[in-house]
């Protein structure tokens, strides 16, 4: 074919599909995701229109992951990051700008004010007194997933930024993202439901480190957690004694460890109280195991076990 007749041709494929259409589409968004939460999220909103490409595997705790050079060199290649944010991510700020300009979207850091939590206000009695090991955006909670209307709230992040860098497919990724958002509704009114099993009295976390509060906070919980927001550090031997103290004092049932956390100590407060150990959480993203593989399983699995915990 002659240039002037590929000219022609492309101009008579292109008037009758129109340049917007996906036969048109630039080459598929290129998306790197450092959190098991938004690779869910970017996934089902991108379906094949997106290359996602997880550098946090499932079951592995996003507080210490550590990009190897092959993911810096991921990093520089995707047109877009999606992050926790909220100081999750340590290595970012460093790395940016050998990034594409805006390529990185925080998408904690971008949750209305409104919707983000700080450090200790889920802790009424003051006894939040675990050493903070890791750096924090002025303190706030980064583990914003175990809040559905987050999660909901980061559905549109995503979509926004999707649709900001692919236009033309805007019509797909809120179509999607609203379908998802339906169904992260029907998983709220759930969880409400199977909560109001827990009298107020008892409802109190005991977990090993502080990664709950968005979903105490939905719920009404207290959270005393041995570890603050990341799962790095020691927990402090006399904020040990106070916990084993309160669980004493509020005959606490059950106290929580989590999948991608040693439970040394949560199991030696269970030696030295009357409480028991329930199964482990899923405190940092979603698993290995099937039933804990989508966002749904996991928040559904916490629940249940919390309920059948504490009631
Ligand atoms: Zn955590």
């Amino acid at each position: 074919m002659t240039a002037v007749r590929r000219l022609v041709f492309a101009l008579i494929v292109g008037a009758s599909f129109g340049w917007g259409s996906p036969l048109f589409a630039a080459t598929p968004l290129r998306v790197v995701t450092v959190h098991t939460v938004l690779t869910e999220i970017a996934q089902t909103l991108g379906e094949s229109d997106v290359d996602v490409l997880p550098l946090v595997a499932p079951g592995t705790d996003p507080h210490v992951y550590e990009p190897t050079p092959g993911d810096v060199r991921r990093f520089k290649e995707a047109d877009l990051v999606l992050a926790a944010g909220l100081g999750m991510e340590s290595y970012l700020p460093r790395l940016a700008g050998e990034l594409r300009p805006d390529a990185i979207i925080s998408v904690g850091d971008r949750l209305s004010p409104e919707l983000l939590l700080k450090g200790g206000p889920h802790n009424h009695d003051g006894s939040h007194g675990h050493a903070h090991s890791h750096a924090h955006v002025d303190g706030v909670d980064p583990h914003w997933w175990h809040g559905v209307p987050q999660v909901i709230a980061a559905t549109h992040i995503v979509a926004n930024a999707f649709s900001e860098r692919r236009p033309a497919q805007a019509g797909l990724f809120r179509a999607r993202a609203e379908s998802y958002v339906r169904r992260l509704e029907s998983l709220r009114a759930w969880a409400k439901t199977e909560m109001a099993a827990i009298p107020a009295e008892r409802r109190v976390l005991v977990s090993s480190h502080d990664a709950f509060g968005y979903l105490a906070h939905e719920h009404s919980f207290t959270v005393y957690p041995l570890l603050g927001f990341s799962t790095a550090g020691e927990v402090d031997a006399r904020h040990v004694a106070r916990i084993i103290r309160l669980i004493r004092a509020k005959n606490i049932h059950a106290v929580f460890s989590e999948r991608s956390t040693s439970p040394r100590v949560i199991e030696a407060i269970v030696r030295e109280t009357s409480a028991k150990l329930a199964p482990a959480l899923s405190a940092d993203g979603l698993g290995r195991d099937p039933a804990l593989s989508t966002y749904e399983g996991m928040m559904r699995f916490n629940i249940s076990t919390i309920v059948e915990a504490l009631r």
